[in-house]
């Protein structure tokens, strides 16, 4: 599933992302395409907004199958607010869930503002044509479109809130029509979004944007590895130098927003230890998490290191269950690992601030030539590209913070990943909670231990790539049956419902 040989040119935070959970591909992503639509239809010229009286979502492929439970619905209704993924209040959420709440509006400057809620969301169908799984396609439409309702502004969401102003509309080609829609309502303007996993979006007719290049270019591990070599820099360093070149950002700016994340995946972690209660959804799944970081107290030296490992990571993926803000590493189901084994090197290893920020950009790396090689959507390759990423990322984090060379970096990530491979998504009743959050503690000692492995035996000896283990998990992505993609159509989802 390799995508491009081209290097590869994301930044840190296309990477690391803050927004609601439970799903990249299922909030935070729908929640950018409704936000990207916000800005879009805010500049259609006048005659077309003064011509819209309605608002229509569809949601295909596993957003239809899963959507439900993951919150789709209201994560695009909150962005189409104008409120992008990570100034979202899980407030807003909720307001968008709600049938009865008549506040929510799609801003048009030069028409009148569209009422918002969960009538605007329709569910297709879960297999169709369109070239990624997860599509949604919005829809501008005119007044014979019910429900029409004025209203006032839509409210302000945090980024107006603290000044930030929304980016302006992107470049790229979008439809505007005025076919006859088959469920009611002119289509004034539509675009037709894909979801592609850890929250990035595209969109039909999206044309490459003009990257600037990266100084050291790569596509794979080994190519990391030769730049590295030449140019006689760190990992962390040679990965500051391109993404200064990419983002245009000083050096300073890009470790004050690695702090930033570091401190949302701490304050994920901490919220959960102290939540209590039970997850939303019909599964009625109790939180777990303070109860294993109480009990990890009273427990001997090494059983109370495990407990702990388990109450961060399941810390953190109950806040994302829960829908509250996480930092996607890679994804939001598999957010929970890489803060659980943060918090570990900063509490009972000791780590200091800055090799946990070089570690960090280790982790990235990882999951950089993780998306670019095979996936890390659930969607596309299963859990392995989710869970299985994410603990690579954070068994390569634990080896660069404490030092050691980029072979055994790259050693601690293929073993983590290594052993997830063949792991299905069949999350139970569509919610990112079983199996998900008990993955998360799972997956986050298994980086731990690859990183032990990794640090301990001799670099040369070991005999499997990172590059080779992704195109293993690439195949093995292409073979999957669709039912174990995130669909809740195979695997426990069906087991646990049937048995
Ligand atoms: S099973 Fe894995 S890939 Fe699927 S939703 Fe849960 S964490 Fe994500």
């Amino acid at each position: 599933m390799r995508h491009s040989n081209d290097p590869i040119t994301l930044s840190l935070f296309d990477l690391l992302k803050a927004g609601p959970g439970p799903s990249s591909s299922h909030t935070i992503g729908p929640m950018a395409a409704g936000a990207d639509f916000a800005r879009r239809a805010a500049a259609l010229a006048p005659e077309i907004q003064a011509a819209a009286g309605g608002l229509r979502v569809r949601l295909l492929g596993s957003l239809s199958a899963t959507g439900k439970g993951h919150g789709t619905g209201p994560a695009v209704v909150g962005g189409l607010t104008g409120c992008p993924p990570d100034a979202c209040a899980p407030s807003l959420l909720r307001r968008a869930a709600d049938p009865h709440a008549a506040s929510l509006f799609l801003t048009l400057p030069k028409g009148r503002n569209i009422p918002l809620g969960p009538r605007n969301i329709e569910y297709g169908p879960i297999r169709h044509k369109h070239p990624f799984n997860n599509t949604l396609i919005i829809e501008l439409l005119d007044a014979s479109y019910p429900p029409q309702r004025d209203g006032p502004d839509s409210p302000v969401c945090g980024a107006e809130r603290e000044g930030r102003r929304p980016p302006p509309p992107p470049d790229g080609p979008v439809q505007s029509s005025v076919d006859a829609a088959a469920a009611g309502g002119n289509v004034l303007f539509s675009v037709e979004y894909y979801s592609t996993g850890g929250g990035f979006i595209r969109w039909k007719g999206m044309k490459r944007e003009k990257q600037r290049k990266p100084p050291h270019p790569y596509a794979d591990m080994k190519e990391f590895k030769a730049r590295c070599a030449e140019s006689g820099l760190g990992l962390d360093e040679l990965l500051m130098e391109n993404e200064t070149a990419l983002t245009g950002k000083s050096p300073a700016d890009i470790v004050a927003e690695l702090d930033n994340m570091l401190g949302i995946m701490r304050d994920t972690v901490l919220r959960g230890c102290a939540a209590a209660g039970t997850l939303p959804g019909s599964i009625g799944l109790r939180r777990k998490a303070a109860v294993l970081h109480e009990r990890a107290r009273s427990l001997a030296p090494f059983d109370r290191a495990l407990c702990l490992f388990n109450a961060y990571a399941y810390a953190a993926a109950e806040e994302n269950a829960a829908g509250g803000l996480i930092v996607t590493a890679p994804t939001c189901g598999a957010s929970g690992v890489v803060p659980a084994v943060l918090l570990f090197m900063e509490e009972q290893l000791g780590l200091d601030l800055k090799a946990r920020r070089r570690g960090l950009a280790a982790a990235a790396l990882i999951g950089f030539i993780a998306k670019h090689n095979a996936g890390i959507a659930g969607a596309e390759v299963g859990c392995q590209g989710e869970i299985g990423v994410a603990s690579a990322m954070a068994a390569a984090m634990l080896a660069h913070a404490r030092g050691f060379s980029v072979q055994v970096v790259e050693n601690a990530a293929e073993i983590a990943l290594e052993h997830h491979l063949g792991l299905t998504c069949d999350p139970v009743g569509g919610y990112v909670q079983i199996p998900c959050i008990e993955r998360n503690a799972v997956g986050a000692i298994t980086a731990y231990n690859a990183a032990l492995i990794a640090c301990n035996e001799n670099p040369v000896s070991h005999k499997v790539s990172y590059d080779e283990v992704l195109r293993a998990m690439a195949e093995i992505g292409r073979d999957m049956n669709a039912k174990y993609k995130e669909t809740a159509g195979g695997g426990l989802a069906v087991c646990l419902v049937e048995c």
